[in-house]
């Protein structure tokens, strides 16, 4: 059987498509996804977000090269190979960005990108059961909840924030981004509400939509240059004629399968041995990710989420509560309150944002920790540093080269440097100084500027916003034109984050699903929005 569109990937993006392309029954759709059903409770149980940095089997578990900037350190990037893709294994955590954000995405991609367009967009794919006013959807698929128990340590933060002068804001989407407040999440019922459940699971009975999960695509097939179909280990997926491959592999391996199929920057598909069907110096190029640096301390009470004794009881109750009624401690997304600031007031948008832990949090989760803590991240939100993925062989399954070239722009280390010190005066203002114990980290011996430089290079991380290696632009040399397609080759598109041409002012999910929308519209020849 041939197919209309061959979606590859079934994350945050390739969920979207999948649904609004195989509305029409006439259309054969075909969504491909590398990973496994999303059977595991632990997906599903949002406080099971914990347990899954260890289920290697549903995350592609990336690494990065040494990072020259950070002390040669090689950092984890997990990503979800699951279906749901990141969407499944992420913080649930509902963010558009900033209206600002959207201004420079039109200027760079062109009017569907203004921030009216996609913002009617967020609000048709949204079902908020909390905010009812002009910036919030009813009754959409997304549904976006308040969290059912956020833990007192959560409101805590909020108040020290307010102590350090930043305003309490209940609605990260609504009239302004700035201040400090509890997080919105994808949740329903209090269960996770991934891009496959919200969007695909519920059109899954359609003739017409085929799924195809645990095959990876090795390439997409080229005649000439034509898009005809996409290479699975040991069969193809053939297109129809005047069919369309999209790309949803994700900001890393979208731009791999891009470089497997022979598009990408010629010299390099050469020294691996590949055929250059189209010279493409952009692709895997303009990688931005957010980087992000934690304080934590220990804690005199007992409130946080904490592996010590009487824990088992209560994860116990926690279990029963979750699973009669979608209450309890276990519907906690984990980062569960933040908030977004400047770290110059005359920067136009915030640019740092605070993800607030209501427990230890050390290396992704891989580590476990004992005691009752916190950890308050902060990140820049708007690097200026550029990395690239690109391959190490033209093997489909060995895993791409990731540089993220974190700091590697001189002006991003003085922004993450104000946003750690913020971070630490929230962490000691009132609200919170009384539950603090002792900090632990950076600790007290680190003050300094240099000190504080130093730990920054030492323990920095990615908060698992990678995007843009795919950039779509007006101009010649980006990798796709406004709607995705690919530029320089026919029936291929890019339909993910690594579309972004340029990193937002937020968490990366709804966006993402948003411009899987924006690119569906334009594929069925409906206007970009209402
Ligand atoms: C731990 C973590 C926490 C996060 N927290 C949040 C949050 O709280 N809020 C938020 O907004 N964002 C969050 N994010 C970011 C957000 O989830 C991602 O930006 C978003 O999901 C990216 O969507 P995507 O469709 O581009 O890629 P993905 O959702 O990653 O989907 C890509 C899919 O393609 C599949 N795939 C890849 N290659 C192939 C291939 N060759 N063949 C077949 N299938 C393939 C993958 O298995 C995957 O299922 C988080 C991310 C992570 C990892």
């Amino acid at each position: 059987m041939s197919f209309h569109y061959i979606i590859v990937g079934a994350g945050s993006a390739g969920c979207v498509l999948a649904n609004r392309l195989s509305a029409n029954p006439a259309t054969r759709v075909c969504l491909v996804e590398a990973g496994a059903p999303d059977r595991n409770p632990m997906i599903h149980m949002p406080f099971g977000l914990a347990a899954l940095a260890h289920m290697r089997w549903l995350n592609w578990g990336h690494e990065t090269e040494p990072q020259a900037q950070l002390n040669h350190r090689r950092l984890f990037w997990p990503r979800g190979r699951v279906l749901g893709g990141s969407s499944s294994i992420n913080a649930m955590i509902y963010m558009r960005g900033h209206p600002q954000d959207y201004r420079d995405w039109a200027r760079l991609a062109g009017p569907d990108w203004d921030w009216p367009r996609v913002r009617a967009i967020f609000r048709d794919h949204e079902d908020n059961r909390v905010l009812q006013d002009d910036h919030h959807g009813r009754g959409g698929p997304l549904t976006v909840s308040a969290l059912a128990h956020p833990n007192p340590l959560s409101r805590a933060f909020v108040r020290a924030g307010v102590d350090c002068r930043l305003a309490e804001n209940p609605d990260f989407n609504g009239a302004s981004q700035e201040g400090v407040g509890l997080y919105q999440v994808t949740q329903r019922g209090g269960r996770r509400l991934s891009s496959a459940q919200a969007f695909l699971v519920p059109v899954l009975d359609r003739p017409n939509l085929t799924l195809v999960t645990r095959a990876q695509v090795h390439r997409v097939i080229l005649q000439g240059r034509r898009a005809t179909g996409v290479q699975l280990r040991d069969r193809t997926l053939p297109l129809a004629d005047g069919g369309e491959v999209i790309l949803c592999g994700g900001a890393i391996n979208s731009p791999q399968l891009l470089m497997l199929s022979g598009i990408g920057p010629g010299a390099h598909l050469q020294r691996m041995g590949l055929p250059v069907l189209h010279d493409a110096p952009e692709v895997g190029a303009n990688l931005a990710d957010h980087l992000d640096i934690t304080v934590q301390a220990a804690l005199k009470g007992r409130e946080a989420i904490g592996i010590a004794p009487g824990f088992l009881p209560r994860a116990l109750r926690a279990t029963w509560a979750y699973l009669r009624r979608g209450q309890g401690e276990f519907t906690s997304n984990v980062a569960e309150a933040g908030g977004f600031a400047r770290s110059d007031p005359a920067r136009d948008r915030p640019n740092l944002q605070f993800h607030f832990i209501p427990a230890y949090l050390h290396d992704h989760g891989r580590r476990l920790s004992l005691g009752y803590g916190v950890t308050l991240h902060v990140c820049d939100l708007l690097p200026k540093s550029r990395g690239r993925i690109s391959l190490v062989s033209p093997d489909p399954m060995a895993r791409p080269r990731i540089d993220a070239n974190y700091l590697g722009d001189p002006r991003d280390l003085p922004t993450l440097l104000s946003g750690l010190k913020l971070a630490r005066r929230i962490l000691h203002a009132p609200a919170l100084a009384r539950h603090v114990r002792t900090e632990t980290l950076p600790g007290a011996g680190v003050q300094t500027d240099a000190e504080l430089q130093a730990d920054i290079r030492a323990r920095a991380e990615t908060i698992y916003h990678p995007v843009g290696t795919c950039r779509m632009g007006l101009d010649a040399a980006s990798v796709t034109d406004p709607q995705g397609r690919v530029r320089g080759v026919q029936g291929l598109r890019v339909a993910d984050a690594a579309l972004m041409p340029q990193i937002i002012a937020g968490n990366t999910s709804a966006p993402t699903m948003m411009i899987a929308e924006t690119i569906a519209r334009r594929i069925l020849g409906q206007p970009s929005a209402a």
